[in-house]
């Protein structure tokens, strides 16, 4: 039986700092990851990470911003925190190796960001997220810490009240194995893959937190789903907000610069939420382009600064819009793009089970509340990870040993026979076509009641019709069409608690806007939404927001 003192699952950033954080801290650690660590998708992350290190900026702005931005649902101690660390984490990245862009007199550059009180955003052009993955990739060499490349996540193993290990299988084997251990960190990314417009990798689909879910941990907020405003027409592909930062300006068809209707003070810059919304209205009034878009223009920033501060934009644009943007708008509709909901921790990375914790984006510890914003993610990645790799190590050093037994091992071994051996069923792609297409129209930026039961109705209908799922692909090395279906599985699951989560609550806060409901109502709201399993389904309670000297105001930007 395999066996260490932590598994990590997930090598993006926040996996790859925890395993960094937890194998310095003198631990036996593995990495688990379905990807190459450096195809996480933490490498496709552009516009950049914020710390306030310019010297007109503030730490305490810093965390003003995230609270106001969070629309009061972020934890405000932990916000603090976040916000403390993100000067001496980027320091730390730059020491491990990450070359970030600099300003004419050699300090970092930094660009304006929605919902920034100052520009805070430090950047490598427009591929911060592969310079960071590639300095810490780097470190990771260092120490001795067991990477499972391409190794499947299936299960994570409670037993006793507490975690034993994981079930995961080697994709070029697809022999199922029990990997032991005293702690286990999620950290599996995102699960943008719900919907059809996302910004989000293919292979963002939830696994360790659908997993840890179904192991009795609880999730926190999935109700809150981020759209970014920008995002390529037809491919979906982002168009960073430092496009907006650098400069770029927003129009309606009739050439009107329409965010001076929504956010006065900071126009184009105003936080994501804001911006989807006003994109998403301008179209429905009938003031989009035919086909249901804005544009979004650059010309006036000139070709030089385009094409150096933006090069991947550029090549986005003309590759897959047929625009270039130094001589032409391009043209842009909000698609999903973050998950500010996840596993439940608290600021060490501690999950609801012993043993278990989670970071980056599969967590939600909570700092970003109602609405992240743009930059907060890589940061928090970083600052979380490490907390996450050292709270484990701690835990462990002092942790009796774990074991997995081979009755572990059975449901997940039995569900994928299952898969194998039937003959008829259904297509694991069409599931998923038909999930995301629930998910685009009927919980989008705007919600209804009738939207959303309508939603989960759908949902629960296609996750009765997965039982029925079938793997068509014979081969026994790299069967995609197996980690599909397992994959569409885990979709299925966490859609249905975004859509009972939305269902519940009945106010407008953030990224979740009820037309029925429009107002921010602190007094019966002003709480976290957690979600557990039972074999109906999610079930729902609430927890305290933890908030410290920022009492909730209206946001206005
Ligand atoms: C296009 C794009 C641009 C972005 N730009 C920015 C930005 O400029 N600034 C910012 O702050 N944020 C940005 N974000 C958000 C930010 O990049 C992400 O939230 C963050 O990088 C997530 O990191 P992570 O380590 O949590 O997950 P990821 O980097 O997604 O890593 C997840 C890991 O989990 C592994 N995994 C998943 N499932 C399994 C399984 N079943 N078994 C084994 N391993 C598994 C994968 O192999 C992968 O290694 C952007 C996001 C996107 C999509």
């Amino acid at each position: 039986m395999l066996k260490h003192d932590i598994v990590v699952v997930g090598a993006g950033l926040a996996g790859q700092r925890a395993a960094l954080a937890a194998a310095r801290a003198g631990h036996d650690v593995a990495l688990v990851s379905k990807l190459h660590p450096l195809r996480s998708h933490s490498g496709a992350a552009q516009g950049g990470i914020n710390a306030a290190v310019g010297k007109e900026d503030s730490v305490e702005t810093h965390i003003y911003d995230t609270v106001k931005g969070s629309d009061y649902l972020g934890d405000q101690d932990a916000i603090e925190f976040f916000c403390q660390q993100a000067g001496p984490t980027v320091i730390e990245m730059e020491h491990f190796g990450t070359i970030f862009s600099r300003s004419d007199d050699g300090s970092l550059a930094r660009r304006a960001f929605g919902g920034a009180g100052f520009p805070r955003t430090i950047y490598a052009a427009d591929r911060t997220g592969l310079a960071l993955l590639q300095g810490i990739y780097e470190h990771l060499g260092t120490e001795t810490i067991r990477i499972y490349e391409e190794w499947f996540l299936l299960s994570v193993v409670v037993r006793d009240g507490r975690v034993q290990g994981i079930s995961a299988f080697d994709r070029r084997t697809l022999k199922v194995e029990g990997i032991a251990a005293k702690a286990v960190i999620l950290a599996t990314g995102p699960f943008g893959r719900i919907y059809g417009r996302t910004t989000n990798a293919h292979s963002c689909t939830g696994d360790g937190v659908a997993a840890a879910y179904r192991a009795g941990a609880a999730l926190k907020d999935m109700e809150f789903v981020q759209f970014h405003p920008t995002a390529l027409m037809e491919s979906s592909i982002l168009i960073t907000e430092g496009a907006r930062g650098e400069g770029g300006i927003l129009k309606n068809v009739n050439g009107e610069r329409f965010m001076a209707r929504y956010a006065p003070h900071v126009l184009d810059l105003a936080s994501r939420d804001v911006v989807s919304r006003a994109i998403v209205t301008e179209v429905k009034e009938g003031r989009g382009f035919p086909g249901g878009f804005v544009h979004l223009e650059l010309m006036h920033l000139g070709k030089e600064k385009i094409e150096s501060r933006l090069q991947e934009i550029c090549d986005f644009s003309r590759t897959y819009a047929g625009v270039d943007p130094v001589t032409e708008p391009i043209p842009v509709y909000p698609a999903q793009h973050y998950m500010m909901g996840g596993i439940s921790t608290n600021m060490k990375g501690e999950a609801s089970i012993p043993g278990l914790y989670a970071a980056g984006e599969a967590a939600c510890v909570s700092i970003h509340g109602a609405n992240r914003l743009g930059g907060n993610s890589l940061l928090e990645t970083l600052v979380f990870g490490k907390q996450a790799g050292l709270a484990a190590a701690e835990f462990v050093a002092s942790a009796p040993d774990t074991e997995i037994r081979a009755e572990d091992l059975e449901k997940e071994t039995a569900h994928i026979q299952q898969l194998w051996n039937r003959t008829e069923g259904e297509s694991p792609r069409a599931l998923r076509t038909e999930l995301q297409q629930t998910m685009d129209q009927l919980v989008g930026i705007y919600r209804t009641p009738e939207e959303l039961f309508r939603a989960l109705r759908q949902v629960r209908a296609l996750q009765e019709r997965y039982r029925n799922v079938r793997v068509i692909d014979r081969s026994t090395t790299y069967n995609i069409d197996l980690t599909d279906a397992l994959e569409v599985g885990n979709l299925l699951t966490l859609a249905e608690i975004i859509v009972v989560g939305a269902i519940a609550r009945t106010e407008s806060r953030g990224a979740h806007t009820r037309l029925d409901f429009p107002a921010r109502d602190d007094k019966s709201w002003m709480k976290h939404t957690l979600a557990h399993w039972t074999v109906n389904g999610p079930e729902l309670s609430y927890a305290p927001v933890a908030y410290t000297r920022w009492e909730p105001k209206e946001r206005v930007y």
